[in-house]
């Protein structure tokens, strides 16, 4: 059952609760209703509405950054930038270190406003602060460890030197589902590597990504280093940074359709990008698998995040021997789950992040009913106020369903079945989209040959999650160029050059 909102009064005592005048919220969160531009609250000339998923009311008006305003913060990362690169790596690492503490000091009330943006619960929000932290952590540990090489030219009569700079002013753009580990993910190797930066949130998580720019000021970051630039135009202010010649990356994480019209603008200058688009991950249970283990790993995989999550459990490809066992377990777990607004601390389920993407579900799952899956769970959208759906368990999903084919970004999970191991992987590979799978065994053998042959940038053997700052996050197909994270994550900042030393 979907519950009412929850007036929490620590919330109201935050000025982050519903009908609270908008000044308040400011205040609450320490920030004026301004644009961050290069180390200055700057206002804007409009603004734009933000919405609380759960009640489908607005509950902030946020600085609508426009083309000049993106280019006064390209201004001020291009005349910082020599600067910031001559910054020791040490006090570079110091400054992330500062911001991985001050964002464990301020986790409550961020995890509060991701709640109130995009609407899951807060148990999930909080794990997002201390996910995004340590990707703060990790990069002030890498930022002391960019280095070179010296070699010997094969004739002897000169030597090769290499040098990692960084690359120059970057252009970060995120969405909205992971509204602050998408941002740190970006930031961390941008001050690790001495890059200046202009940070674009979605539209519809702006004050996350706000109080995040605060809070790296807060930290240390010098002024014109970085800029926040929430904005509901932004294909205009995209369109003002890539025609700037001053631009040197565009890191970009959201769907393949924006990712691709960004390359294509982008090849006009060839500006490098980074590219962590959208997924359509296959979970695979074998029949050697144990189905204990699998059921958790695929509650967590599908449930993260309410389903809205790059690296969601979308596909659930089952051998026939164990499918009915497979599909009654996780429509009891699934079933089970509680529907709410995130604020309320029984929420284990929060509502989807607006009216469309409710809508949208809705017709995959009965475009699969249509097609003659069967409904184990879930389907049904409550009355009453906010985009919740609940969690929906289909059985017996023919391939070509659309939720087979398109990324669902809610709380369904599709279940189809095979009979063998080649058919499994050969239903799990035919997709576009490439980021992440999931596959069950007992079997070694079997585990090592089926993570070969998925053609994914992850694999999860036997693990739901594989999300870790540590690790090389990324994609391969549609599923986007380039890693995020682990010690590959700083590549796409730094530029390699090589100096020709005569002896
Ligand atoms: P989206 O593509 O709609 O938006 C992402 C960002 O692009 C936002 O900041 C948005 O304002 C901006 N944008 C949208 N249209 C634009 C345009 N024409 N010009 C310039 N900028 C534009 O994606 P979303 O709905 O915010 O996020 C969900 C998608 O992101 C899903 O497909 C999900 O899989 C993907 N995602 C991928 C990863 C990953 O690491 N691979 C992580 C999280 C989310």
């Amino acid at each position: 059952t979907v519950g009412r909102p929850v007036p929490d009064l620590r919330w109201v005592a935050l000025g982050l609760a519903g009908n609270v005048r908008c000044e308040r919220l400011w205040e609450a969160i320490g920030m004026e209703n301004r644009l961050y531009i290069g180390g200055t609250w700057t206002a804007a000339e409009g603004t734009f509405d933000v919405i609380d998923p759960s009640t489908g009311e607005v509950f902030a008006s946020v600085a609508d950054a426009d083309a000049d305003a993106a280019v006064r913060a390209l201004d001020a990362a291009a005349a910082a930038q020599a600067s910031w690169a001559a910054t020791a790596p040490r006090d570079r690492s110091e400054i992330l270190r500062r911001a991985y503490e001050l964002m464990h000091e301020r986790a409550e009330k961020l995890a509060r406003l991701t709640t109130r943006e995009m609407g899951r619960p807060m148990a999930e929000s909080l794990g997002e602060v201390s996910y995004a932290a340590e990707f703060l952590r990790w990069f002030a540990e890498e930022a002391v460890r960019v280095g070179g090489e010296y070699r010997v030219a094969p004739g002897g009569d000169y030597r090769i030197l290499t040098t990692r700079q960084p690359v120059g002013p970057a252009y970060l753009v995120t969405p909205w589902n992971f509204p602050l580990s998408m941002v740190t993910r970006k930031v961390g190797p941008a001050i690790a590597a001495g890059c200046t930066m202009i940070i674009k949130p979605a539209e519809a998580t702006p004050l996350s990504a706000l109080a995040l720019g605060r809070l790296l000021a807060d930290a240390g970051v010098p002024d014109g280093v970085l800029s926040v630039l929430p904005t509901n135009r932004a294909p205009e202010v995209t369109n003002a940074l890539i025609a700037d010649g001053r631009l040197r990356l565009l890191s970009f994480t959201g769907s393949t359709p924006v990712g691709k019209r960004l390359m294509e603008q982008a090849a006009g200058k060839v500006l490098r990008t980074t590219m962590e688009l959208g997924g359509n991950a296959p979970f695979l249970v074998f029949d050697d698998a144990d189905l204990d283990a699998a059921l958790n790993g695929a509650v967590v995989a599908k449930m993260r995040n309410t389903g809205e999550s790059c690296v969601a459990a979308n596909r659930f490809i089952v051998h026939e021997a164990v499918a009915e066992e497979f599909a009654a377990g996780l429509a009891e777990r699934l079933g089970s789950l509680r529907l709410g607004p995130g604020l309320d601390p029984e929420t284990e389920v929060g509502p989807l992040i607006d009216e469309r993407a409710r809508d949208r579900v809705a017709g995959l799952v009965a475009d699969a009913l249509e097609r003659g899956a069967t409904l184990r769970t879930g389907g049904k959208v409550s009355d009453g106020p906010g985009w919740f759906y609940p969690p929906t368990v289909l059985g017996d999903v023919p391939v070509d369903a659309r939720v087979m084919r398109e990324e669902i970004f809610a709380p369904v999970a599709p279940i189809a079945v095979f009979p063998d191991e080649e058919s499994m992987i050969a239903a799990a590979n035919d997709t576009e989209a490439g980021l992440v799978a999931y596959a069950y065994t007992r079997d070694l053998k079997r585990a090592l040959r089926v993570g070969e042959a998925l053609e994914t940038g992850m694999v999860g053997l036997n693990r739901g999650l594989v999300s870790n700052p540590a690790a090389p996050f990324g994609g391969v197909k549609e599923s986007g160029i380039g890693r995020e994270g682990g010690f590959e994550g700083i590549d796409d900042y730094v530029e390699l050059k090589y100096l020709a030393v005569d002896m």
